[in-house]
Order: C-alpha cells, then structure tokens, then sequence
C-alpha cells in the first residue's frame, strides 16, 4: 500500500530509484513507516527495504505516511546511508492540538481515522467528537469501531448505555462492532480496513493493541513498541508508525490517545460537525457560530429534534475551549 497507487501520484516518481541526476548523484523515494523525531524508517520504492534514515536539515518535518526523496549522505559516512531530503507534498494530514496549544502533525496520506471505543473504559462522546473533527479538518473518512463486543448485555453495558451511538449512524458515520478477544465481526471490519490505510485511534485501553494483533492473525505480531507507554526504552519517543498487511495499512500513533483537534478559526470549528455545517446556509446572518444569534438554523433543528442537542453541546464546548487557548495566547 505505501507503494499504492494514490502513493505513486502523491510522490510521483517511484520509479527514480538510483536515477542519476546531473550534479545531484543518486535518488530514491519511498514511504515513511516510522518516525521517531530526526530519524525514521522509510520503506523504499525501488527494493521495498526498510532504511533507517536522518532528516537533512531542522526545517523538514515527517511523520508517518510521508512520500519522501531519499539522497546519500554527502560526508562518506559508509554505504548505505541515505538522508531524508525532501518531504513531498501530501493529500492530508491528521493533526492535534498540543499542550502549549499548538499544532502538530500526527500522520499523512491517511485513507480514514477509525475511532476505537468499548464499553471500558467508559465512553465519552466528547472525545468521538473531537476525533470526528479532527477527520472532517483532515479531509479524510471517520467511522466508529466499537470493540468488546462480549461485555454488552452485561450489567451497566446495556442496550441504553449505547443509545448515544445511533446519533452517529443517523449522520452518516458507520459503526462496526467487534470483539477483539473473541474474533467476532473482525470480516465486516477487514472489508472496511481493504486496501486503506486506517489511523486507530481511541483511548488508552479501548483494545487497539489486541484488535491489531487480531487483525493481523500471524501474518504480523504486533509489538507492543507502540502501545506500551513505560516512558522507558527507545520506543518510547516513536510519534507514529504503520504497519503494512496484505489487506490494507494501520497506522498507530501515542499522540492520539488524548486527542484534541487543531486549533481552526472560530467559523470553521463548525466544519468538525457534519450536520451543523448542512444546516448552517439556513442562518441569518452568513457568519452564524450557532451559539445565541436570532433566526439560527442549527438552533432550530435541534429544536424540531432533526440536530442532537448534545452535538450541538459538543461543539459549543469546542469553540469555548478554543476562545479560552486564543486568550492564553494572546490573540
Ligand atoms: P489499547 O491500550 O487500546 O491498546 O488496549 P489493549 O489492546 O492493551 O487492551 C486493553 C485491555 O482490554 C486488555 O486487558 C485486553 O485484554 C482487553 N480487551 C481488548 N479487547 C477486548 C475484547 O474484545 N473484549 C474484552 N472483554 N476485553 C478486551
Ligand atoms: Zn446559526
């Protein structure tokens, strides 16, 4: 997949592998599969060998799923040494909000974010909207994976307990439910996983790990590299990663766990919420944020129960939460 053929437009030149070019000696492209600061992983076009390799220079930036241009390192420093020189442009990138709330980017050239939730730990759809959101400014596919399928039915993970989960489906957003531990609906969500590459993102303990290693039935163990945040060892700095099976790609990275979508002016915060966005042609006045302005159209569908009301909630407390970081900083 990281030799796709999406991937071969973005980068466009796959096949430049050792291409002489005058006065700039050898090149290659590949695709970035692990990123640990200055230094990544990038599997190559040409020989599909996973080369580690440092960043050229402060200024380039790459994370996982990253098209790159490959060239040796100048100063002889043995053979086999190929520097990241170049990123190429790419058709999207996940970002987050970091603590000192700016932005930062998670991975590129995703197909789809699947959001990972289970009945434990307890779900909180603030945080599915935050992820939503962060998929909608990305420009790429959300879907909800509700794992731990076998705990439903049992006391406290009732049929109402997960009522809140229709909302979604009514706006579009599929919902696959699965069980990591005992295999079930694992076919719908392979189907939904083919020949994409999928960011799996959900808070720590949802199942990620176990439906990875699930998926991924002996043609690939994942390890626990990622998943383990024991602040010990050099994995512990990795900020993304992509796994490559037959079927499709998965894309883990730390940095979703708690997850924040990047700070966007207030008129776009709406464009996280679907149906806000569908609604909001309908307001009086053109710049409308849905909050108390006279005649607004979102405010109304929620009154005649075609909005609901706890996602026009969660986008208020979004705007809020981005009013309180701009006065931090001043803006
Ligand atoms: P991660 O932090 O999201 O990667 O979550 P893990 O994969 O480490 O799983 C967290 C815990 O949930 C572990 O104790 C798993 O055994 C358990 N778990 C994962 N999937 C399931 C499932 O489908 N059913 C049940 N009952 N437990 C699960
Ligand atoms: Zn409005």
């Amino acid at each position: 997949m990281g030799r796709g053929p999406r991937d071969r437009h973005a980068g466009g030149s796959s096949n430049s592998a050792r291409k002489q070019t005058p006065g700039e000696g050898p090149q290659r492209t590949g695709c970035v599969v692990e990123s640990y600061g200055r230094r990544v992983v990038v599997l190559t076009d040409d020989t599909a060998e996973r080369l580690s390799c440092k960043i050229r220079g402060r200024r380039t930036a790459v994370v996982a799923g990253d098209r790159v241009r490959l060239e040796p390192e100048s100063d002889a420093a043995g053979p086999g040494e190929w520097l990241v020189a170049e990123s190429l442009p790419r058709r999207n990138v996940l970002q987050r909000t970091d603590s000192r709330g700016g932005v930062e980017d998670i991975a590129s050239n995703l197909d789809q974010l699947g959001i990972v939730i289970a009945p434990r730990p307890t779900c909180d759809p603030f945080i599915i909207d935050r992820y939503l959101s962060g998929a909608e400014y990305a420009g790429i596919d959300g879907f909800l994976i509700l794992n731990k399928q076998d705990l439903l039915g049992s006391p406290g993970f009732g049929p109402a307990e997960f009522a809140f989960l229709d909302v979604y489906r009514r706006i579009g957003i599929p919902v696959v439910t699965v069980s990591a531990k005992h295999g079930t609906g694992l076919d719908e969500l392979k189907a939904r996983l083919e020949g994409r590459r999928t960011l799996l993102a959900g808070q720590s303990g949802v199942g990620k790990s176990s439906l990875t290693n699930a998926l991924c039935e002996g043609v690939y163990r994942a390890t626990s590299e990622l998943s383990v945040g024991s602040g010990q060892g050099k994995h512990t700095t990795v900020s993304s990663a992509i796994v490559q099976l037959p079927w499709g790609e998965l894309t883990d990275s730390p940095g979703v766990r708690d997850y924040a979508p990047p700070v966007m002016p207030l008129p776009d915060i709406q464009r996280g919420y679907r149906e806000i966005v569908q609604r909001a042609p309908g307001c009086r006045f053109q710049d409308c944020l849905h909050l108390r302005e006279p005649q607004c159209a979102v405010q109304a569908a929620v009154q005649a129960g075609e909005i609901d009301p706890r996602r026009l909630e969660s986008y208020r407390r979004l705007v809020n939460l981005t009013r309180q970081l701009d006065e931090k900083r001043g803006w």
